[in-house]
């Protein structure tokens, strides 16, 4: 199979984004904060329109859920499933490793394991088919995460940004990694040499000179459109299959609640229709060449990880 583009989908709301993680989690955390607002939820209507978006393309996509979202919401989580899509998960809540702002970690390794167990069951008996992938809430990944991935089952991981912009992960060198799915080393991110039970599939970037912009979608494609996007496809497709990624609620016509004092007021500039064409036009330069997850994982995890 010549290389791929990985189309992917993380579902959450607003509340779960990198300006209100930290603090929200869950819908209880949201009510608690606003007071009593009973319907938040910006993103389920777009998921729909992100739906709608693949089914006119004829792709099939993995979708990222938080587990937590999908109880409350089953019937979403249902039709991207009767649609086709493998579920992959995205976190029991969408609480990342630690708190950005305090760097205080949010829960010990074997509380992610716990609630990873928990939220994986979650999809699955809601689905009835199996979960195999895991993306961490805000990319926030370690090499521990991975391990316990491994140990709890997981085929592969999907977080990883080379990013010369700023490195969310705990390792200032990710030696080895661009773009290709590899064998993390045990206990690290760094490309490994050792065949094991989980891959990684890092982002693509744009490698402008020395300089490598992320540009697996997400708020880049937001905040800087789809051109930058399409130029780092392009490139990681000549190294192997390359990841591409959107929220349905970065597609959202509705203002997005403000209640609370925000670290990044410019989190919204860019969303709605704009968002929905930039997404459309990445997925319209694709036909006919991309896949999901488990569709590229089927050559085999040896052989995906080896070719060079
Ligand atoms: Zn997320």
């Amino acid at each position: 199979m010549s290389n791929r583009v990985i189309v992917s989908v993380d579902v959450e709301d607003w509340y779960h984004g990198p300006t209100a993680a930290a603090r929200f989690g869950t819908r209880n955390d949201v009510a608690q904060a606003l007071g009593s607002v009973p319907q938040p939820e910006r993103g389920l209507p777009y998921l729909d329109v992100a739906l709608g978006l693949l089914a006119e393309r004829n792709i099939r996509a993995t979708f990222f859920w938080v587990a937590e979202y999908a109880r409350r919401f089953p019937d979403a989580l249902r039709r991207c499933a009767a649609a086709g899509h493998e579920i992959a998960c995205h976190g029991l809540t969408h609480y990342p490793k630690f708190d950005p702002a305090t760097k205080r970690p949010n829960f010990t390794p074997d509380e992610f394991k716990a609630r990873t167990a928990e939220a994986r069951k979650i999809l699955q008996d809601l689905t009835g088919q199996p979960v195999t992938g895991y993306r961490a809430p805000n990319a926030y990944i370690a090499g521990w995460m991975l391990d316990a991935l491994e140990d709890l089952g997981f085929a592969y991981d999907s977080s990883v940004s080379v990013n010369s912009i700023y490195n969310k992960t705990d390792e200032p060198q990710l030696d080895g990694v661009d773009s290709r799915p590899y064998f993390p080393t045990r206990g690290a991110l760094r490309r490994g040499t050792v065949a094991r039970g989980i891959v990684e599939f890092p982002w693509p970037f744009l490698a402008v000179g020395p300089v490598k912009i992320q540009s697996a979608g997400g708020p880049y494609l937001r905040f800087f459109g789809s051109g930058l996007v399409q130029a780092g496809l392009r490139q990681a497709l000549r190294r192997g299959p390359a990841v591409f990624y959107f929220h349905p609620v970065d597609m959202c016509r509705e203002a997005i609640p403000l209640p609370f004092s925000w670290k990044r007021p410019m989190m919204w500039w860019f969303k709605g229709d704009l968002v929905r064409r930039r997404i459309a036009r990445v997925l319209d330069g694709l036909r006919g060449r991309t896949a999901a997850f488990d569709e590229v994982l089927q050559v085999g995890a040896d052989k995906l990880c080896g070719g060079g």
